[in-house]
């Protein structure tokens, strides 16, 4: 979703006196970094570039709020809740959307829906909440009813403009677009203001959202619709292949994947060349065929790998028993 950009400073200081804004709490009943990862952060640049509330590329052009996505599509049909961030009142709601990925749809279907099935939450001082994408049918809440923080407004979905399961969480003041993570920075500035969070979540320079071993090679797909635990096993007389589907890489960004058997020796070390570009996500494995008489038995080692600058940014290690 696109939000107006950030009221300057002055403005606001204008507006005396400034009422205390909300105390956030994270909106999804799932584990951050576990199950669910931040996928985009608000874009704090007011003109053509793009910056997030660390200087970082975590964001798109004009995107108004904080995206916070399920690992897959399995885990969204088990069912995640999403919470009310602090107390207020519904102001709206929109159900009935249906859930259908962006690249399924033609264009121009969603204008004006955007956002989905969706609640906003008013917040004494002039401030809302707003959340989009949530499963059809789902919304718990009505109009004008009273809710408490962390009460249940319904299940994260596929509605509206959305390629993969997430919460858009959007924050305003009056109407303005204001960044949780940095409420009062002066237009076009990172790395100032403050945050609106009560526990601020920690700032991924990207995360490895599913990882995992397989039979073969896996698509991005087919990691999306099932989850890690999900796609076709790997046994002692299949290929065995480890991957990771990892988000918010930059371009630059070199990823590799190691596979080691029980006895620590190299089966499979697979380097990708640098990025040309960020890449909201992406997939990598390393495999091999199973050797005459299948694998030994043991416990097979993966080691995933992004090295940003000479450094390793992001690191997964998993292990499967054969
Ligand atoms: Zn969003």
């Amino acid at each position: 979703m696109r939000g107006r950009a950030l009221l300057p400073l002055a403005l606001l200081a204008a507006a005396a006196p400034v009422p205390e804004p909300p105390r956030l709490t994270f909106p999804l009943a799932c584990a951050l970094g576990k199950d669910c990862a931040i996928q985009s952060y608000q874009d704090d640049d007011p003109g053509p570039g793009v910056r997030d509330y660390r200087c970082g590329g975590r964001t798109y052009a004009g995107h108004g709020g904080t995206d916070i996505r399920l690992t897959s599509m399995a885990q969204q049909r088990r069912g995640v809740n999403v919470l009310a961030a602090a107390p207020g009142v519904v102001r709206g709601i929109r159900d009935g959307e249906p859930e259908m990925s962006m690249r399924r749809r033609p264009a121009g279907d969603i204008a004006g829906k955007e956002c989905g099935n969706g609640v906003v939450i008013a917040h004494p001082g002039g401030w809302q909440t707003q959340y989009c994408h949530m499963a059809r049918g789902s919304i718990a809440v009505r109009p004008g009813q009273a809710v408490a923080t962390g009460a249940v407004l319904g299940r994260v979905g596929l509605s509206g403009d959305t390629e993969f399961p997430h919460l858009h969480l959007s924050v305003r003041h009056d109407g303005d677009t204001v960044d949780p993570f940095a409420w009062g920075a002066a237009a076009g500035q990172c790395r100032g203001g403050r945050s609106l969070w009560a526990n601020t979540p920690a700032y991924a320079e990207g995360h490895v959202l599913v990882a995992g071993f397989a039979a073969g090679p896996v698509t991005m797909d087919a990691v999306q619709e099932e989850g890690a635990g999900q796609v076709p096993p790997p046994r002692r007389d299949t290929p065995l292949v480890a991957f990771a589907q990892a988000i918010g890489l930059q371009g630059g960004d070199a990823q590799r994947m190691v596979l080691r058997a029980p006895d620590g020796q190299v089966l499979a070390d697979n380097r990708a060349p640098p990025l040309d570009r960020d890449k909201a996500q992406v997939i990598l494995f390393a495999g091999k065929k199973a050797p005459a008489g299948g694998w030994p038995a043991g416990t097979y080692r993966s080691e995933y790998q992004v090295i940003r600058s000479g450094r390793v940014a992001i690191e997964r290690r998993d292990a499967i028993t054969l």
